[in-house]
């Protein structure tokens, strides 16, 4: 089995083939590049989850001040939603992507 590494290693993300550095200040659970990162939790890092789906960015969550706050995930085999924090390295092109794709929506 793949394993798509949730703690704070290096990884290679398995959507995109981006290598992952180990992130600086927070846990990274997500691929800096493509934003995809994988249903493994069921409240955020128990690993609890038996899904193990890519998890899809489908939007952003803003602060009160407009700031990106909260990527927001949907799985691609169980369809559920999750959120998490945007790493300050997270690429911000595909933030911009995703966020633009929300706005249509
Ligand atoms: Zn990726
Ligand atoms: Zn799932």
């Amino acid at each position: 089995m793949k394993r798509f590494t949730h703690n704070n290693d290096e990884f290679v993300c398995e959507v995109c083939g981006a290598k992952n550095p180990p992130a600086v200040k927070t846990c990274r659970n997500h691929c800096y590049k493509c934003l995809c990162s994988k249903h493994v939790d069921i409240n955020p890092g128990d690993r609890a989850a038996t899904c193990h789906g890519v998890l899809n960015p489908i939007g952003i969550d803003l602060k009160g001040d407009g700031t990106m706050d909260r990527i927001v995930f949907k799985c691609k085999t169980c369809n559920q939603v999750s959120r998490n924090k945007i790493a300050e390295d997270d690429d911000r092109d595909a933030l911009f992507e995703v966020f633009g794709k929300q706005l249509i929506a």
